[in-house]
């Protein structure tokens, strides 16, 4: 229930099923100190139990702290595996409008939560680096009054990014979130644009944005298409080369307008767990060279595996992040519980939008979206999830499975979430098993890393 456990063999835990095991084994003690067993009904407390328990889901206590603003649809690449809808560079008609943001900054203040993320995204959100500008303003004019913890960030490609604009920046404490793909070949590849100097750019960017707000200031993540899953071990050297000591393996999601370009961009989980397993042995052998590397993903599930505390990712909660964690402000005032959520009011489907920005906060959470969310969005209580070993460090996404199984509770046996989690779980315990001393404290760093960050570790 709180996430103990502990690896023994088949045979000792066919003795604990049967009630064979005995009180002077050691392993009963170490079943008794994990609370795997219970010995004396009458001298047993459930209190260590329950303050794990809440220690592990302390994220409900502030609300959602990641806001992403999306200021713009417009875009100049035209990515292929790209699920938002992303407008061409010259139609302003998909920028954010002053009267929408201005609401926006009111209804992001309605949120409990003392610490802030305000994320801006697109489309490519520096074409219209204007809007940003005037909701940082007032953003930290309202906070003057409001003494909130806020931290601005922006996804982006990095490229067009102005002197102007980093000046501005670096005076409002802000991080820069980009992709980087891999080697040249493959991140061309990924995100094509007629001149075929997306990796340059997208370099050079990073660059000036480090040189500007300071090397860790700028993080990038990687989407992984079918031609990235050749290239486990490149990809991995391509953020060395670049100086980075973080990689965020992410396999890709498969809806929206992703799902026109699946067949040549998707795969199967088992293909990107494959991937990941060759991935991790070389960040490892890295790490044990000299070169500090964490894997981003490794260290959210690894957190849940190695400590009591919570990691505040929302996309790994139960209840689930959407709407509970993070909150998305469109272009055009309407609001979502998620990124996903968006994309599937942009196909059409409305399914999940909570309200406009026009409408207090109390209206988007008594909304039929968000009942809709929260009556599937308690992992321990869906189907499958409720026996599985993972639930406690585990999440619901609701959303995610409506998008691709078009039901909010989902079915967790044909679910390419659940294969991804219980794939990744298997997989870090099979390999922290057969770690040596020093690849089980790199493990545990990564781990540290990310409990040390929470609750303010918020990642979209
Ligand atoms: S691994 Fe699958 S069954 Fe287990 S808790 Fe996660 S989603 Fe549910």
């Amino acid at each position: 229930m709180s996430g103990e456990w502990l690896i023994t063999s088949h045979d000792d835990l066919t003795r604990v099923v049967e009630g064979q095991i005995v009180p002077d084994e050691a392993l009963f003690a170490e079943l008794q100190a994990k609370h795997l067993l219970m010995a004396d009904q009458k001298r047993s407390t459930l209190a260590p139990i329950l303050s794990q328990y809440r220690t592990r889901k302390s994220y409900l206590e502030h609300g959602p702290s990641l806001h992403i603003f999306v200021v713009s649809l417009r875009c100049h690449h035209t990515c292929a595996y790209c699920q938002v809808s992303r407008q061409p560079q010259a139609n302003s008609g998909y920028d954010m409008p002053a009267n929408a943001s201005l609401k926006a900054v009111e209804r992001l203040f309605e949120w409990p939560s003392k610490t802030l993320t305000v994320e801006f995204q697109g489309g490519e959100p520096l074409l219209h680096f204007g809007r940003i500008r005037a909701l940082v303003e007032a953003i930290e004019k309202r906070n003057k009054y409001e003494n909130r913890d806020i931290q601005f960030v922006i996804a982006s490609t990095l490229h067009d990014l102005t002197d102007e604009q980093l000046a501005f920046m670096k005076g409002h404490r802000f991080q820069l979130s980009t992709s980087l793909d891999g080697p040249e070949w493959l991140h061309n590849a990924n995100r094509p644009r007629p001149e075929r100097d997306s990796y340059r750019r997208t370099l050079e960017g990073i660059e000036r944005g480090r040189k500007v707000l300071g090397e860790h200031a700028v993080s990038a993540l990687t989407t992984l298409t079918k031609r990235s899953l050749e290239a486990p071990e490149a990809i991995v050297e391509e953020y060395k080369k670049q100086g980075f000591h973080s990689i965020f393996l992410r396999p890709l999601s498969p809806y929206g307008f992703a799902l026109k370009t699946a067949n040549r961009n998707g795969y199967p989980i088992e293909d990107f767990l494959r991937f990941y397993a060759a991935a991790l042995d070389h960040i490892l052998a890295m790490n044990r060279s000299g070169y500090v590397m964490e894997e981003i993903y490794a260290g959210l599930l690894l957190s849940q595996l190695l400590s009591p505390f919570s990691h505040g990712y929302v996309d790994l909660r139960s209840p689930t992040g959407a709407g509970l964690g993070a909150v998305v402000y469109d272009y055009d005032g309407k609001v979502y519980p998620s990124d996903e959520a968006r994309m599937l009011a942009a196909m059409g489907d409305h399914s999940f939008v909570l309200g406009h920005v026009d409408q207090p906060i109390s209206e988007w959470l008594n909304s039929p979206a968000m009942a809709q969310i929260l009556q599937a969005g308690v992992a321990e209580a869906l189907p499958t999830c409720a026996d599985c070993a993972y639930v406690s460090m585990c999440g619901a996404d609701p959303v995610d499975h409506y998008a691709r199984q078009h039901d909010v509770i989902g079915h967790r046996p044909s679910s390419d979430f659940c294969r991804k989690q219980m794939g990744m779980f298997d997989h870090l315990l099979e390999r922290w098993d057969k770690s040596s001393l020093i690849e089980k404290r790199i493990l545990e760093s990564w781990a540290l890393r990310v409990a040390s960050r929470a609750p303010q570790a918020e990642a979209a």
